[in-house]
């Protein structure tokens, strides 16, 4: 191993971070401008972006933490809050409220366009990086979980035309499409992915939208390694044999990871980096999981998914987005890996898997349809007087006979 000075790795991170972005998966701020300020940023004379606010995200810590790449979590809670529920058919506004978080993170970004740019691709994510000089930082969306797309594929087509570029398919619940990694936990059958999930999977696929990982169980996991056609995310996940948590990543999935090309990227709450016999959880037991995947699958497989904002604290030494640099500066030191290696860590290995997704997204839409099909078990409920419209052909009305329901009387005049 490659042994380096401290001067050493200041001088080599110093010339590649000028040309190479540092990525972050998984931030979770909006959620806090939804919870504290109802989304109203600019009309709280308090709230100032650009100065340091008591958040592990502001952009005096993206900037000091050389952010190159954030993708912002829009996530709403579960349609319940008891984690087990199973009517995934319950009225909700969980779309409604999903695209309140995308429509706040767009107006972060035009607020502060002097320091962010939205992106639609990696190529353009990267270009805006070095083109900007560093000096803006690239912007996208994901999506926490499945549920947030209410039942429907249609949703998750709308999604990726506002900008969404990756879906996690399950948050703490599990949904029509999946089973999530807490349900199971908490004594559910592990039922992996569903058929409806299989089909979500092949839209995604179509759209070039980014499957994560992150929160599902370990045979959705499976599941979707067999499969998506394009390399999968772990938005925001450590390594299991490391840390016992069932939100981890055990060795067997971390294989296929690499047969399929995808990326486990780091989280960096507490409770998933916290080693046996360690008191305190420090950003030395994130180099270590990092190392993990590095040893185990190779260094074109780790990426960064810190969870900031939506964790209540980071490790010591890990407490902010400001300490990247820090992090980066720890794995060099403790792998002697080449520039090559680090700059795949630091945010490379991410732009691949995207741009990889738009590739088998461009070589599937000329071949493929979208895909219509609709939950099984998603009831369909109508006035009684819609009957009296016209039929589209004779017989269109016996079609879907069996799942619609008419059931109001409600008259035209
Ligand atoms: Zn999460």
């Amino acid at each position: 191993m490659t042994v380096y000075s401290v001067e050493d790795i200041e001088k080599k991170f110093n010339n590649i971070i000028s040309n190479f972005p540092i990525v972050d998966t998984h931030n979770n701020f909006p959620y806090n401008l939804r919870a504290q300020l109802h989304n109203e940023f600019e009309t709280t004379k308090e709230f100032n972006f650009d100065s340091l606010l008591t958040t592990h995200t502001d952009l005096v810590k993206m900037k000091e933490g050389k952010i190159g790449v954030q993708f912002f979590s829009c996530w709403i809670e579960c349609k319940d809050d008891n984690m087990f529920y199973q009517d995934f058919d319950q009225p909700n506004n969980i779309v409604r409220d999903t695209l309140e978080q995308i429509d706040v993170v767009k107006r972060l970004v035009d607020e502060y366009s002097h320091s962010f740019k939205f992106v639609h691709t990696a190529d353009e994510s990267l270009a805006s990086y070095r083109d900007s000089g560093n000096k803006k930082i690239s912007v996208t969306l994901g999506i926490e979980g499945l549920h947030q797309v209410d039942l429907s594929l249609a949703v998750v087509r709308q999604y990726y035309d506002l900008g969404v570029r990756y879906i996690t398919l399950t948050h703490n619940c599990d949904n029509p499409f999946a089973t999530a990694a807490s349900s199971v936990t908490g004594g559910l059958p592990d039922k992996g992915l569903t058929d409806y999930g299989k089909d979500c999977i092949k839209e995604m696929n179509i759209l070039g939208m980014i499957v994560d990982l992150s929160h599902v169980s370990h045979k959705t996991m499976l599941d979707v390694l067999k499969v998506t056609k394009a390399p999968v995310l772990f938005s925001h996940s450590s390594v299991y044999s490391l840390t016992k948590h069932g939100r981890n990543v055990k060795d067997d999935v971390l294989k296929l990871v690499k047969e399929n090309g995808g990326v486990v990227c780091i989280n960096f709450f507490p409770l998933f980096l916290k080693q046996e016999g360690h008191d305190e959880v420090t950003v030395d037991d994130a180099v270590a999981h990092i190392k993990y995947i590095v040893d185990l699958i190779g260094w074109d497989h780790v990426g960064f998914g810190s969870d900031f904002d939506g964790i209540p604290q980071g490790p010591v030494g890990l407490e902010d987005v400001s300490k990247y640099p820090d992090l980066i500066k720890k794995v060099w030191k403790a792998t002697g890996a080449t520039e090559e290696d680090i700059v795949k860590m630091m945010g490379m290995n991410i732009l691949r898997v995207w741009k990889e997704c738009e590739i088998v997204s461009g070589k599937m839409k000329n071949k493929v349809k979208p895909v219509e099909s609709n939950w099984d078990q998603r009831k369909w409920i109508f006035y009684e007087y819609c009957r009296e419209f016209p039929e589209i052909f004779p017989g269109a009305y016996k079609i879907k006979e069996k799942e619609n329901v008419f059931k109001d009387t409600q008259k035209l005049f």
